[in-house]
C-alpha cells in the first residue's frame, strides 16, 4: 500500500478527493518514480533510532517511507491546503508530524527539540527549485547537528554543491556546503520522475557531515563573512572584493593577504576552503 503514491492515477485520485490542486509557484512537482523514491530513502540512511527533518513533504510520498523506518519524522510544509491530504497519507504513522510553516521563517533550533532521544538526525528534501539556495543556507546557518542531508535539486545546483575552485559553478554555496560536509551526487533524475514534469533535470545529492569541518578556523562567522565578500563581486580581484565586502582599509586587506601568503590579484573563485580559512584566521588575529 505504501508505495502506491508514486502511481500517478492514485496520486491524482488522492488530490481530487481532497480538492487539492498543484501550485506551480510553490514548486509542487511531486515524485512519481518508485526507483528514485527508493534511492532517496536508501541515501538518507535512516534507521530505528534516527530522527528526520523533511522540508516540503507535499502529499507525503517520501515522508511515509521515512516514517516507516525512523524513530521520529518532522515535516515542514508551507502549503496548508495539503493538511487533509497529509492527514490521510500519514495516518498510519504516529511518529510523523507535520508543521505548516514556511521553512525559511522557522527557528531550526526549536524544530530540533523534536529529535531529543534520537541518535542522529538526517535532513531529507525534494526542494522547491526557486528557493533551494536560501533553504540550504537557512539550515547551515542554524548550526544544528544534522548528520546527513539528502536533497533533490536542479542538476545545475547539484553541480554547484560539488564544484571545485576555478569554475563558474564554484561559489559561496559550494564553500559553505563543502566546509560542513562531504558531497556526492547519488543519482541523476529525469524530469519525467515528477508530476507535473518540471522544465529542468534534477539530481539527488547526499552531504555527510565532516567532523571536524574541512578546515578548522578560529572564528566561523568571520570565515563565512570572508567567503561571502570574496564572491559578492566576481569580476573584482580578491583584494578589492574583500576591501569593499568587509568594509576595511585596503592597506589592512593587503597586509592580511600577504600574511596569509595569498596573491591579492587572484579572483575569489580560485580559492579553496583551506585558503579562505587562512585569510579568516589572519583577520581574526588582527581584529
Ligand atoms: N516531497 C514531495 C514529493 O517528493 O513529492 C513534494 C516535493 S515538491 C518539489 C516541494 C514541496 O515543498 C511542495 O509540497 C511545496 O508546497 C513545499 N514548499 C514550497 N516552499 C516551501 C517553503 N518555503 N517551506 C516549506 N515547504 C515549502
Amino acid at each position: 500500500e505504501t508505495d502506491r503514491l508514486t502511481t500517478p492515477r492514485i496520486l491524482r485520485d488522492l488530490m481530487t478527493r481532497h480538492g487539492f490542486t498543484l501550485k506551480k509557484q510553490l514548486g509542487q512537482n511531486f515524485l512519481i518514480d518508485p526507483y528514485v523514491l527508493d534511492a532517496i530513502v536508501a541515501a538518507s540512511g535512516v534507521g530505528g533510532q534516527s530522527g528526520v527533518l523533511e522540508i516540503g513533504p507535499g502529499a507525503g510520498v517520501v515522508t511515509r517511507e521515512l516514517a516507516a523506518r525512523a524513530k521520529r519524522v518532522l515535516a515542514v510544509e508551507k502549503d496548508r491546503a495539503l493538511e487533509p491530504v497529509l492527514a490521510e497519507t500519514l495516518a498510519p504513522f504516529p511518529n510523523a508530524t507535520v508543521q505548516f510553516a514556511d521553512f525559511l521563517q522557522t527557528d531550526v533550533r526549536a524544530l530540533w527539540r523534536s529529535f531529543e532521544g534520537c541518535d542522529a538526525v538526517s535532513v531529507v528534501a525534494n526542494l522547491p527549485y526557486y528557493i533551494t539556495t536560501p533553504i540550504l543556507f537557512h539550515l547551515l546557518d542554524a548550526g544544528v547537528n544534522w548528520q546527513r542531508i539528502v536533497v533533490m535539486v536542479q542538476k545545475e545546483v547539484a553541480d554547484r554543491l560539488s564544484a571545485r575552485p576555478g569554475g563558474k559553478e564554484y561559489g559561496a554555496l559550494s564553500v559553505a556546503v563543502q566546509y560542513h560536509a562531504a558531497v556526492q551526487t547519488v543519482l541523476r533524475v529525469p524530469n519525467t520522475a515528477f508530476l507535473p514534469p518540471p522544465g529542468v533535470d534534477s539530481a539527488v545529492v547526499r552531504m555527510d557531515r565532516r567532523d571536524p569541518p574541512a578546515v578548522v578556523v578560529q572564528n566561523e562567522r568571520l570565515f563565512f563573512q570572508v567567503v561571502r565578500a570574496a564572491f559578492a563581486t566576481r569580476r573584482k580581484t580578491l583584494q578589492n572584493a574583500l576591501t569593499s565586502g568587509l568594509g576595511r582599509p585596503k592597506e589592512d586587506i593587503q597586509a592580511v593577504l600577504a600574511a596569509a601568503g595569498i596573491d591579492g590579484q587572484r579572483r575569489g573563485e580560485t580559492l579553496d576552503v583551506r585558503e579562505f580559512g587562512c585569510i579568516a584566521d589572519v583577520l581574526n588575529t588582527l581584529s
